[in-house]
């Protein structure tokens, strides 16, 4: 290569590594939501391709200087919506390695650095989650993707059990498969189901409790008038709530129906990495499949999910793909998920582990616990504000008296700039709700963000 591509190159890694510390730099004092909507920032990067190139310096300065506006601070500390994590500095680190190795990581024969970072870091991961060690566990984009992947896997190894090949028969004329979900579960499972033909009016929805916990009595009604292959989808983890459905009650019942048992653990699934919260998590290894993220409670960055199948089999004859056009190791990534070409996604992953460590996980789980608790605990001496869950994981949801009062609340955070939460809806009524996600938050965060919080609360006050 000559030396002029090697500087550009050079150029242009100092220049991202400058606008990244830059933006990384104004975290504490940045407006948490962005400034900027989507048509001003179209307005900004848009107007006709031009026709002459640029070198990568030039095009990363322009980016900086373009993107800022738009930009949310979700690596910061005060970003509470949704559920999403931040970057642990090992991570970030070792993500941008992973585009400047540039390796293509579905094959191990082709690529054996990073799909051995990817199976140890998954190796790690089951140990520290109390999972069966000799599970596949397969790096996708996101628990989207994890739960889609898992319930693929689920779907075709309840039907081979009922005496279906799928891959040779098709899902035409297949024993009806059933979907056995709770009210409270995640979109994503839905999208899933749809995803595989599993229409709405298909699914047995299984009623929850006040947290949004399924009801094992009710469970148990569903499943003895249920006939055929069984999925039942639990759930760790409610994301307004936090709340775990009760594994150690639910598998039972569901395995004695002989019902593959997934659960979508997106967040929750991490409780049972800490010593004092894995109670929560109680009887869920003897599930059949397991969904998490790492890019939530783990705090790698975009994009990195696993989907986790306690029998490596079940995988392959969902996922290996045939023929011999293809290399064939022992496991290949691509024999455990859909993709074939792929980023290294294992890569932050095991930078992550290895920068916390065991104690570090632990210890992180308990903090982000701690954090919701100190929230709860102020927010809900706030005169005004009713702290709506049972505070028991990461997630606080709370409400004003009123649904406009809380709408316009949130709306009201985000435009003050603090911090960034999100609404939901709850029990038929508006709330807010605040995950705590990141590896960032500090007491400060959280003292920074209820003061606002109040200061907003008592200003609709005086108004009304
Ligand atoms: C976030 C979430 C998902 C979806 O995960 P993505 O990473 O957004 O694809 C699924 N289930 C639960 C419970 C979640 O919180």
């Amino acid at each position: 290569m000559d030396d002029d591509v090697t500087e550009d190159r050079a150029r242009g890694l100092d220049a991202a590594h400058r606008a990244a510390v830059d933006f990384l730099g104004t975290l504490d004092d940045r407006p948490v939501w962005p400034r900027a909507n989507l048509d001003d920032m179209l307005d900004a990067f848009g107007g006709p391709l031009a026709d002459e190139g640029a070198d990568a310096e030039a095009v990363i300065e322009e980016i900086a200087r373009l993107a800022d506006p738009g930009l949310v601070a979700i690596p910061g500390g005060r970003f509470f919506g949704f559920v999403i994590g931040g970057t642990h500095p090992a991570a970030l680190a070792a993500d941008w390695l992973v585009s400047a190795w540039d390796q293509n990581s579905g094959s191990a024969t082709l690529t054996p650095t990073t799909v051995a970072m990817e199976r140890v870091a998954g190796r790690w991961m089951l140990d520290i989650l109390g999972l069966p060690d000799s599970s596949s566990v397969g790096f996708v984009t996101g628990c989207q993707m994890a739960n889609f992947t898992c319930l693929t896997t689920a779907r075709n190894a309840v039907l081979a059990r009922a005496g279906w090949d799928l891959s040779e028969q098709g899902i035409r004329d297949s024993p009806r498969l059933r979907f056995v979900v709770g009210a409270h579960r995640h979109g994503s499972i839905d999208r899933a189901a749809r995803f595989l033909g599993i229409g709405r009016q298909e699914l047995l929805i299984v009623d929850s409790d006040d947290q949004g916990r399924m009801r094992p009595d009710a469970l148990e009604r569903i499943l003895a008038d249920a006939s055929g292959p069984l999925i039942v989808c639990l759930q760790a983890g409610e994301v307004h709530t936090g709340a775990f459905d009760d594994f150690s009650s639910l598998i039972p019942i569901a395995q004695e129906h002989g019902a593959w048992v997934h659960v979508d653990g997106a967040f929750g699934l991490w409780a049972a990495a800490s010593e004092s919260l894995r109670p929560l998590t109680a009887g869920m290894a003897a599930a059949d499949s397991w969904a998490t993220d790492a890019h939530k409670t783990l705090n790698v960055p975009y994009d990195c999910g696993m989907a986790i199948v306690r029998d490596p089999a079940d995988s392959i004859a969902a996922f290996r793909t045939g023929g011999d056009y293809l290399l064939y190791t022992s496991l290949d990534p691509w024999d455990v998920t859909p993709e074939l070409s792929r980023r290294a996604r294992g890569v932050p992953a095991w930078a992550a582990l290895r920068g916390l460590g065991r104690r570090g996980v632990s210890d992180l789980i308990d903090r982000l616990h701690e954090n919701a608790a100190a929230m709860a605990a102020s927010l809900a001496a706030i005169d005004g504000i009713r702290v709506l869950n049972e505070v028991d994981y990461t997630q606080v949801m709370f409400r004003l008296d009123s649904d406009d009062a809380t709408t316009a609340l949130g709306e009201a955070v985000l435009l003050e700039g603090t911090a960034a939460l999100t609404g939901a809806a709850w029990d038929g009524h508006a709330a807010l709700r605040c995950s705590m996600s990141s590896w960032a938050t500090t007491r400060d965060d959280i003292d920074r963000t209820v003061a606002a919080i109040r200061g907003l609360v008592v200003q609709a006050t005086e108004r009304r």
